[in-house]
């Protein structure tokens, strides 16, 4: 059978064999007694990378999210966020069981919020009729705003806005090194205007497993504890750790072919014209694209494509996502346009 083209998610990469045989060399102990040397070594490369004192590693991209909120307020708090945020849409709603707060949402511009509509949104802290609003939260890059990138002015100005009021700032940086690769500039671009932030490793980046979240001592202590409460101490981390050491050291500059291959596939998208896409609104690895009514019928689309081995995310009944990854290279994606190509030939009305 021909080999699939996975692009329904950057999560679906396999361990290459380096990163396999840095995972079987890897030293380990147990790291709930903090002991795990392998994942010690991670947690300060992620720090000094971000900047931050301290980081810990997680299970998952929604764990980093859930322990942040929950490190970050007490149960009541208002936290302000974009209402295309996976925080708000994808993660069951934990903030609410988990952390007791409530979300107060934004319509951002690709999902990247605008200070002066945070700033409208602060409740008043000396009215007690309100919840007090304690946290905001940005996404970078956005998943559902199209792996769009937060200009580093714009989160200076909202941490500005955080600062004013009091409140804490953080980022949701599963993609952070997308946003930063595509720059060209230093993640501490990002995380030097917000208190904490957290990266996926296992996106783009291609590890199997894990999160890591940094900020400050204080509260990546608060996260260790709610880690462990949550059931999230692990033992021999430092397997996975090493992973995440070796996606670091060998797949975040790389990160610019995911976006280069993603551009290609929207450029190509675009010059059907059954489809409706922006590709100037590609600026990482997403591509998001919607089919035109009468055109063609979408319910077939996703099932057509997979009959020619290209998997792709169905968002929405007309709306569709593909995902640039490790797993994927410039070949892979001329072959999944020439696919597409006949695929839509044969499902035109
Ligand atoms: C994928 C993703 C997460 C969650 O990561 P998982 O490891 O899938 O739990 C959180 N935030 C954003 C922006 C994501 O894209």
């Amino acid at each position: 059978m021909a080999k699939m083209i996975d692009l329904r998610s950057d999560t679906v990469t396999k361990p290459t064999t380096g990163m396999l045989e840095a995972m079987l060399k890897a030293e380990v102990g147990d790291d709930v007694y903090g002991e795990d040397p392998t994942t010690n070594y991670l947690e300060e490369k992620v720090a000094k990378l971000l900047g931050k004192e301290d980081s810990i590693f997680v299970a998952s991209g929604t764990m980093a999210n859930q322990l942040s909120l929950r490190a970050h307020t007490q149960p009541g708090d208002e936290v302000i966020l974009d209402r295309n945020s996976h925080a708000f849409l994808n993660e069951g709603a934990g903030g609410a069981v988990i952390s007791g707060v409530q979300f107060f949402l934004l319509e951002g511009n690709k999902g990247i919020l605008d200070p002066l509509k945070i700033e409208q949104a602060i409740r008043d802290p000396n009215n007690y009729h309100h919840p007090v609003t304690s946290l905001i939260w940005i996404e970078n890059t956005h998943n559902r705003g199209g792996g769009s990138i937060y200009p580093p002015g714009l989160v200076k100005e909202i941490s500005r806005v955080a600062k004013d009021y009091n409140l804490r700032l953080h980022m949701d940086g599963a993609r952070l090194l997308n946003a930063s690769v595509a720059l060209g500039i230093d993640p501490k671009e990002y995380t030097r205007y917000v208190g904490s932030t957290s990266i996926c490793l296992s996106k783009g980046l291609g590890a199997p497993v894990g999160s890591v979240v940094a900020g400050d001592r204080e509260f990546v202590k608060r996260v260790r504890r709610f880690r462990k409460m949550l059931g999230g101490g692990m033992r021999q981390t430092g397997y996975l750790a090493a992973a995440g050491i070796y996606a670091l050291d060998h797949h975040v500059d790389r990160l610019a072919e995911d976006h280069a291959n993603a551009k290609l596939l929207a450029k190509a998208i675009a010059q059907l014209d059954c489809f409706r896409i922006n590709p100037k609104n590609v600026e990482t690895n997403i591509v998001y694209f919607r089919v035109v009514e009468g055109k063609l019928n979408p319910g077939s689309l996703k099932d057509e494509l997979r009959e020619n081995a290209v998997l792709v995310h169905q968002v929405g009944n007309d709306y569709f996502r593909a995902v640039t990854h490790l797993d994927v290279s410039r070949q892979d994606i001329v072959q999944a346009i020439s696919i597409l190509k006949r695929v839509v030939q044969k499902l035109t009305l």
